[in-house]
């Protein structure tokens, strides 16, 4: 059995729905990641899970025992938040063992467990020092530290990077992810970053408005979007959306009529299988997918180009004004106002 299963799970807050009917399983050892825009109800879903929040409807399972209506301390979780809130007139060491204190755990295995925590995040030389002492980094570490101690069923992270600064989130980003292959601990992790949900998670949980978008394995997700709202969330820079109209389709395939950028294309896969000839639909083509092709039949007017060292994106406006992207790892030569000429595989691209 799944070590956290969610069954129609609905959360209201007066007679806003922020969390509709979610069904999830989450086995055990597995790093998920919910992700999502800001508002679209990832904190909530993790804290009904932590039992911060009652459900309005659903049950909720954790390691084979139904929590829906135990409290939070009884559900074999610990909880990691974006503020680390710490304790400040207490050393890491009292910080750390604070939860096990006030469960009544005996002072040697409190040590004990405490030490084997802060030599996992490489903080054992820090145990003296009270967090005013500690970087950013090595304070968000004594919260982790926190959770570990407790050995839960569970880790739960809300956004645990997101007071870091863009190097300390890269390397904590590292240690959560080295700290997950050491432990194999079950992990829900929170965030509203991309990138954090692809390179972080097993499975991703794509949510947008209270809704499960689509769930799968990140290389998944990113191939094969469920819809045009994980295609376009999903990847860096975001995919390419042109807009025409569905001239014919079979089972597997599609053609569709791209007129403002003067593109057919033949057999693309449909994502939307409810859509019919004559249907508005548009192409989704990632900037990585696009190559420079003086036959190719997309034409762009190059209008920026940004150099970040190993990839190159530009940014160029389409016939119709619609601007588009394209990226490359390969020495790039575009200038402002030249026009350049792309062709794409029609495996990889998709019709919504
Ligand atoms: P996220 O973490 O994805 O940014 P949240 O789960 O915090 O989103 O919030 C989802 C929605 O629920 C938002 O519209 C938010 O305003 C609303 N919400 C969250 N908590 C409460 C609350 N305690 N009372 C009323 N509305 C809330
Ligand atoms: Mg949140």
């Amino acid at each position: 059995m799944a070590q956290v299963e969610l069954k129609g799970v609905s959360k209201s807050f007066g007679k806003a729905e922020v969390i509709c009917n979610v069904e999830l399983e989450i086995e055990k050892g597995e790093f998920v990641v919910f992700v999502g825009p800001s508002g679209c109800g990832k904190s909530t879903l993790l804290r009904l899970i932590a039992g911060l929040e009652t459900l309005t409807s659903g049950d909720i399972t954790i390691a084979d025992k139904k929590v829906t209506d135990l409290p939070p301390s009884k559900r074999g979780i610990a909880m990691v938040f974006q503020s680390y809130a710490l304790y400040p007139h207490m050393t890491v060491f009292h910080n750390m063992a604070f939860s096990l204190d006030l469960q009544g755990v005996p002072k040697k295995e409190i040590k004990e467990r405490v030490e084997a925590a802060a030599k996992i995040l490489q903080m054992d030389n820090l145990l003296d020092r009270r967090p005013s002492a500690l970087s950013g980094g090595q304070r968000q570490r004594v919260a982790i530290g926190r959770a570990i101690v407790r050995n839960p069923d569970v880790f739960l992270f809300d956004e645990p990077l997101s007071n870091l600064d863009a190097a300390l989130r890269h390397d904590t980003r590292v240690e959560i992810a080295r700290l997950h292959s050491q432990l194999g601990a079950t992990t829900i992790y929170v965030t509203h970053d991309q990138v954090e949900a692809m390179t972080l998670a097993d499975k991703i949980v794509v949510l947008r408005d209270g809704e499960v978008m689509q769930v799968g394995a990140p290389m998944d997700l990113f191939n094969m979007p469920a819809n045009e709202f994980v295609a376009g969330f999903l990847g860096s820079p975001a995919m390419n959306f042109f807009a025409g109209e569905l001239t014919s389709k079979n089972e597997s395939a599609a053609q569709g009529k791209f007129n403002g950028s003067g593109l057919t294309t033949d057999n693309v896969r449909l994502v939307s299988a409810s859509k019919g000839v004559g249907d508005a639909v548009k192409l989704g083509i990632r900037p990585q997918h696009l190559e420079l092709d003086e036959k190719g039949p997309l034409h762009g007017t190059v209008s920026l180009v940004e150099r970040l060292g190993t990839d190159t994106i530009v940014e160029l406006l389409a016939a119709d004004k619609m601007l588009f992207r394209f990226a490359t790892s390969e020495a790039c030569n575009l200038v402002i106002g030249q026009v350049a000429n792309f062709s794409f595989d029609a495996e990889k691209v998709h019709i919504f």
